[in-house]
């Protein structure tokens, strides 16, 4: 494995064999294609037949077939009932020793990391840099909720009252916890919410999404190594009708999730049918995110920013930038500016450390994609249509222009930028259109005017604004993350509030 000390150089400087063009690549770990049965250590549960995914080594070009074992609806029955049981042992543990396990599960990510790295590429297509980020915030978050969790679920608070009585709150695990995680981040959202909800003291039962479910696999591994009870974390593997029946059971008692605003509103609904009793949805969904640039921006930094938020990722983050609004008297030279550092990006195979786009998903995301360029290419001005390989799912950087921003009506969760100019007198229009999106999660101001700036942040309800930089890459601790409306719950993932919400409150009020 590569030491962890390497994360922090530029990944062309990780250790590898080099390829044609000199480029590094991170070697593969030995076993990491060995066929197992992974649910051999009680992590798993599979009752259906092995669904095989197909993961290409890249520097082999040999496709393997990875087995997954599919759950079914007595899987979820048995891993809740199971959890269930662990929550009692779980819960009652000092928050200080729930704490240095997930500590110990930092250190061992670390140590790993070139194991995870190759997992991210090869089942979630990420480019290299994008793999590296993605293992420190992996990282980050278990190192950022133990040290909130030792703070807010130690001794209990004294709270005052008079003489005679005392009266003290605490913070206590709620039961079993739903953890539905995207396949954008299939490391750092799946280990973020994992480890908050057992952090709180809650036992979990974890479903990742169906495209990256091998990472998960070796993500729980770690997680019971660091010292988390087997029966305090379970996964179930599947595709959304095996979500549904997790979220559906009887003894789920939160559930927290991160994916599109359909999917949210169907937990919601299952929810809301469900008997006994009310169950908290902490939801992080997506967004029509928009940037603002005004005449006083500076050019190079707007088209720099606007490169990175719309299109870096391949546009796969809930954070990235899909609406520009740029004041028409800038507007033809900043748009020539983002066409030129969209032009600049490389697009191709993701483990490749010069590539910047690698490819999407999969080849369902793929024609989604495809078919709203179509759409934007009959409808709108296109400035920009990149060259994508011409086999593999890659969708190209594209960059459109609307004359009305309300043709937008949905996220599109790829490369492509949607351009729309404002005069000087419109402002509040932009600040109209945006709101009436009823989407809440990232904005970009591009601006030197503080009055601007203070009034765009306070009449929009949205969870990060960014001014004058790019839009993602929110940093756990630096940026807690996670929005509004449409976009989520409100609950900021790596923010000092978050843990609570995966906690119930009890006062205890003694007559002394
Ligand atoms: N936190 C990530 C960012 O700031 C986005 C997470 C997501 O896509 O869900 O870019």
């Amino acid at each position: 494995d590569v030491p962890p000390e390497t994360l922090l150089r530029r990944p062309a400087d990780i250790i590898g064999s080099a390829d044609n063009a000199g480029h590094a690549r991170i070697p593969l770990p030995r076993d990491l294609f060995q066929p197992e049965r992974i649910n051999s250590r009680g992590i798993e549960f599979g009752e259906r037949a092995a669904v095989n995914r197909l993961v290409t080594d890249v520097a082999t070009e040999r496709v393997s077939a990875v087995p997954v074992n599919y759950s079914g609806p007595n899987d979820v029955n048995r891993a809740v009932t199971t959890a269930r049981d662990g929550f009692s042992t779980w819960s009652r543990a000092p928050a200080t020793e729930r704490a240095a396990a997930l500590e110990r599960a930092a250190d061992l990510l670390e140590q790993r990391s070139a194991r995870f790295i190759a997992w991210l590429q090869r089942e979630g297509g990420k480019t290299l840099d994008d793999c590296v980020s993605e293992v420190r915030e992996a990282a980050d978050f278990c190192r950022y909720y133990a040290a909130e969790g030792r703070k807010l679920f130690g001794d209990a608070q004294p709270l005052p009252g008079p003489t005679g009585e005392r009266n003290t709150l605490r913070l206590r695990g709620r039961g079993v916890f739903a953890a539905i995680s995207p396949w954008n981040f299939p490391l750092a959202i799946f280990m973020g919410q994992v480890t908050a909800a057992l952090m709180a003291g809650n036992a979990v039962v974890a479903k990742p999404a169906e495209q990256t479910p091998r990472i998960a696999v070796e993500a729980v591994r770690l997680l019971h190594e660091a010292g988390i009870p087997v029966k305090a974390l379970h996964l179930i593997q599947g595709d959304g009708h095996i979500g549904a029946a997790l979220v559906a059971h009887r003894d789920i008692a939160g559930v927290v999730f991160t994916g599109s605003t359909e999917v949210a509103r169907s937990i919601n609904r299952v929810l809301a049918g469900k008997d006994g009793p009310i169950v908290p949805l902490i939801a992080e969904t997506g967004g029509i995110n928009a940037m603002i640039a005004d005449a006083t921006a500076l050019p190079e930094q707007v088209a720099d920013d606007v490169a990175t938020s719309a299109f870096r990722s391949a546009g796969q983050r809930c954070s990235a930038l899909r609406l520009l609004f740029v004041q028409e008297d800038v507007a033809d030279r900043i748009i020539e500016m983002i066409v030129g550092a969209a032009r600049e990006l490389k697009i191709g195979d993701p483990s490749d450390p010069a590539t910047h786009v690698g490819w999407v998903i999969d080849d369902d995301a793929r024609k989604r994609l495809d078919a709203h360029i179509a759409r934007m290419t009959r409808e709108a001005r296109v400035h920009f249509a990149g060259p994508a390989p011409s086999s593999g799912s890659f969708v190209a950087p594209h960059i459109f222009e609307l004359d009305d921003a309300r043709h937008l009506t949905e996220e599109v969760f790829g490369p492509i930028l949607h351009i729309v100019r404002y005069s000087s007198s419109a402002l509040d229009g932009v600040l109209e259109a945006i709101a009436d999106s009823g989407y809440g999660l990232t904005l970009g101001i591009h601006s030197r005017i503080d009055d601007t700036v203070e009034a765009v942040v306070d009449r929009l309800q949205v969870g990060n604004v960014y001014v004058n930089r790019n839009m993602i890459g929110a940093v756990v601790g630096v940026q807690p993350f996670g929005g509004h409306g449409l976009s989520g719950t409100g609950p900021k993932a790596g923010g000092p509030h978050y843990l609570t919400r995966f906690a119930t409150e009890q006062t205890v009020t003694v007559n002394t």
